[in-house]
Protein backbone atom coordinates (compact mmCIF):
# COMPACT_ATOMS: atom_id res chain seq x y z
CA UNK A 1 0.00 0.00 0.00
CA UNK A 2 1.11 3.47 -0.78
CA UNK A 3 2.00 6.08 1.72
CA UNK A 4 -0.41 8.33 1.31
CA UNK A 5 -3.09 5.62 0.84
CA UNK A 6 -2.18 4.51 4.34
CA UNK A 7 -2.49 7.97 5.81
CA UNK A 8 -6.15 8.49 4.40
CA UNK A 9 -7.04 4.74 5.79
CA UNK A 10 -5.20 5.95 9.48
CA UNK A 11 -7.18 9.20 9.27
CA UNK A 12 -10.35 7.38 8.12
CA UNK A 13 -10.08 4.99 11.26
CA UNK A 14 -9.04 8.38 13.49
CA UNK A 15 -12.36 10.10 12.54
CA UNK A 16 -14.44 6.94 13.23
CA UNK A 17 -12.85 6.65 16.41
CA UNK A 18 -13.24 10.13 17.50
CA UNK A 19 -16.60 10.30 16.40
CA UNK A 20 -17.94 7.26 17.99
CA UNK A 21 -16.51 8.65 21.29
CA UNK A 22 -17.68 12.35 20.74
CA UNK A 23 -21.33 10.98 20.08
CA UNK A 24 -21.45 8.45 22.91
CA UNK A 25 -19.74 11.28 25.59
CA UNK A 26 -22.23 13.60 24.58
CA UNK A 27 -25.47 11.22 24.18
CA UNK A 28 -24.99 11.19 28.00
CA UNK A 29 -25.21 14.68 28.59
CA UNK A 30 -28.74 16.09 29.38
CA UNK A 31 -27.72 19.59 28.41
CA UNK A 32 -27.23 18.14 24.79
CA UNK A 33 -30.53 16.55 24.54
CA UNK A 34 -31.44 19.35 21.90
CA UNK A 35 -28.73 18.68 19.61
CA UNK A 36 -28.52 15.76 16.98
CA UNK A 37 -26.36 13.35 17.69
CA UNK A 38 -26.22 12.19 14.22
CA UNK A 39 -22.92 14.14 13.31
CA UNK A 40 -19.33 13.46 12.22
CA UNK A 41 -16.03 14.78 13.28
CA UNK A 42 -15.04 17.39 9.90
CA UNK A 43 -18.36 17.60 9.06
CA UNK A 44 -20.24 21.42 10.31
CA UNK A 45 -22.93 20.69 11.58
CA UNK A 46 -25.89 22.43 9.87
CA UNK A 47 -26.15 25.62 11.92
CA UNK A 48 -22.86 26.73 10.91
CA UNK A 49 -23.38 25.09 7.28
CA UNK A 50 -26.26 27.07 6.28
CA UNK A 51 -24.26 30.43 8.15
CA UNK A 52 -23.82 33.26 5.67
CA UNK A 53 -20.57 34.71 6.45
CA UNK A 54 -22.10 38.30 7.53
CA UNK A 55 -22.16 39.30 11.19
CA UNK A 56 -25.68 39.33 11.58
CA UNK A 57 -26.10 35.42 10.46
CA UNK A 58 -23.23 34.65 12.83
CA UNK A 59 -24.68 36.45 15.76
CA UNK A 60 -28.00 34.53 15.20
CA UNK A 61 -26.25 31.00 14.71
CA UNK A 62 -24.05 31.72 17.69
CA UNK A 63 -27.36 32.42 19.90
CA UNK A 64 -29.02 29.24 18.40
CA UNK A 65 -25.81 27.36 19.48
CA UNK A 66 -25.96 28.65 22.67
CA UNK A 67 -29.75 27.52 23.43
CA UNK A 68 -29.19 24.07 21.76
CA UNK A 69 -26.33 23.84 24.05
CA UNK A 70 -27.62 25.12 27.47
CA UNK A 71 -25.17 27.52 27.57
CA UNK A 72 -27.51 30.32 27.50
CA UNK A 73 -29.25 30.39 30.86
CA UNK A 74 -33.13 30.71 32.00
CA UNK A 75 -34.94 31.90 35.38
CA UNK A 76 -35.76 28.20 35.78
CA UNK A 77 -31.58 27.38 34.67
CA UNK A 78 -30.70 29.93 37.44
CA UNK A 79 -33.08 28.35 40.08
CA UNK A 80 -31.85 24.99 40.12
CA UNK A 81 -28.44 25.63 40.10
CA UNK A 82 -28.97 27.90 43.30
CA UNK A 83 -30.73 24.83 44.77
CA UNK A 84 -34.06 26.75 44.26
CA UNK A 85 -33.14 29.47 46.13
CA UNK A 86 -34.08 31.66 43.42
CA UNK A 87 -37.40 32.30 41.98
CA UNK A 88 -37.76 30.16 38.51
CA UNK A 89 -40.56 32.64 37.69
CA UNK A 90 -40.44 34.32 33.99
CA UNK A 91 -39.19 38.22 34.79
CA UNK A 92 -40.32 38.92 31.44
CA UNK A 93 -44.22 37.73 31.40
CA UNK A 94 -44.72 36.60 35.27
CA UNK A 95 -46.46 33.31 34.54
CA UNK A 96 -44.94 30.29 34.76
CA UNK A 97 -41.12 29.05 35.19
CA UNK A 98 -38.80 30.17 32.45
CA UNK A 99 -37.93 27.10 30.76
CA UNK A 100 -36.14 27.01 27.18
CA UNK A 101 -39.77 25.57 25.80
CA UNK A 102 -41.83 28.52 27.83
CA UNK A 103 -39.23 30.88 26.22
CA UNK A 104 -39.54 29.25 22.61
CA UNK A 105 -43.09 28.32 22.74
CA UNK A 106 -45.45 30.06 25.35
CA UNK A 107 -44.21 33.81 26.73
CA UNK A 108 -46.77 35.80 26.37
CA UNK A 109 -44.79 38.96 26.08
CA UNK A 110 -42.96 37.18 23.23
CA UNK A 111 -46.04 36.31 21.18
CA UNK A 112 -45.47 38.98 17.98
CA UNK A 113 -42.13 38.09 17.60
CA UNK A 114 -42.99 34.43 17.58
CA UNK A 115 -45.77 34.44 15.52
CA UNK A 116 -44.02 35.89 12.78
CA UNK A 117 -41.71 33.42 11.97
CA UNK A 118 -43.75 30.42 13.56
CA UNK A 119 -46.67 30.80 10.97
CA UNK A 120 -43.59 30.52 8.16
CA UNK A 121 -41.76 27.61 9.47
CA UNK A 122 -45.40 25.68 9.75
CA UNK A 123 -46.20 26.69 6.44
CA UNK A 124 -42.52 25.33 4.97
CA UNK A 125 -42.60 22.10 7.44
CA UNK A 126 -46.51 20.89 6.14
CA UNK A 127 -45.33 21.94 2.59
CA UNK A 128 -42.22 19.49 3.00
CA UNK A 129 -43.41 17.11 5.05
CA UNK A 130 -46.59 15.61 6.39
CA UNK A 131 -49.45 17.89 6.76
CA UNK A 132 -50.94 16.22 9.84
CA UNK A 133 -47.32 15.74 11.95
CA UNK A 134 -46.99 19.63 12.07
CA UNK A 135 -49.89 19.22 15.18
CA UNK A 136 -48.27 16.61 16.70
CA UNK A 137 -44.96 17.75 16.69
CA UNK A 138 -47.10 20.70 18.37
CA UNK A 139 -48.55 18.31 20.74
CA UNK A 140 -45.01 18.17 22.68
CA UNK A 141 -43.39 20.89 23.84
CA UNK A 142 -40.06 18.81 24.09
CA UNK A 143 -40.70 17.53 20.58
CA UNK A 144 -41.30 21.19 18.78
CA UNK A 145 -38.55 22.55 20.61
CA UNK A 146 -35.80 20.46 19.71
CA UNK A 147 -37.31 20.26 16.00
CA UNK A 148 -37.43 24.25 16.39
CA UNK A 149 -33.36 23.97 17.89
CA UNK A 150 -32.11 20.98 15.46
CA UNK A 151 -34.04 19.66 12.69
CA UNK A 152 -32.30 17.25 12.17
CA UNK A 153 -33.02 15.01 15.04
CA UNK A 154 -35.89 14.72 12.99
CA UNK A 155 -34.06 13.08 9.61
CA UNK A 156 -35.23 9.69 10.50
CA UNK A 157 -38.65 10.44 11.38
CA UNK A 158 -38.46 12.50 8.29
CA UNK A 159 -35.91 11.93 5.65
CA UNK A 160 -36.50 15.19 3.36
CA UNK A 161 -35.02 16.81 6.10
CA UNK A 162 -31.34 15.30 5.13
CA UNK A 163 -31.37 17.46 2.11
CA UNK A 164 -29.31 20.53 2.13
CA UNK A 165 -31.77 23.08 0.65
CA UNK A 166 -34.61 21.92 2.94
CA UNK A 167 -32.39 22.60 6.40
CA UNK A 168 -31.04 25.44 4.86
CA UNK A 169 -34.25 27.17 4.79
CA UNK A 170 -35.28 25.87 8.23
CA UNK A 171 -32.56 27.14 9.57
CA UNK A 172 -33.12 30.33 8.42
CA UNK A 173 -36.72 30.60 9.99
CA UNK A 174 -34.97 29.13 13.11
CA UNK A 175 -32.21 30.97 13.27
CA UNK A 176 -34.51 34.41 12.78
CA UNK A 177 -36.90 32.97 15.44
CA UNK A 178 -34.91 32.46 18.45
CA UNK A 179 -33.19 35.53 17.66
CA UNK A 180 -35.74 37.76 17.84
CA UNK A 181 -37.72 36.54 20.50
CA UNK A 182 -33.61 36.88 22.53
CA UNK A 183 -34.37 40.39 21.19
CA UNK A 184 -37.73 40.78 22.71
CA UNK A 185 -36.96 39.23 25.60
CA UNK A 186 -33.48 41.56 26.19
CA UNK A 187 -36.43 45.12 25.36
CA UNK A 188 -39.07 43.50 28.04
CA UNK A 189 -36.18 42.92 30.94
CA UNK A 190 -34.97 46.44 30.01
CA UNK A 191 -38.02 48.10 31.15
CA UNK A 192 -38.80 46.30 34.15
ZN1 LIG B 1 -42.64 34.49 30.05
Amino acid sequence: MMYGSMCEVNLLHQTKYWTEVLTTQAASKPTLMNLSMDFKIGTPHSIWSTTHASFHDIRKSILKANLITSVFIFQANKSRFNKYTVDPTCPVCGSGAETLQHFLLHCDTLRVERDRWMVPIRDFFTEVADKSHWALLLQDDFRIARFLLDCTNFTDEYPVLKKPHIQMQLEFLTRNLCFDLHRARINALSFK
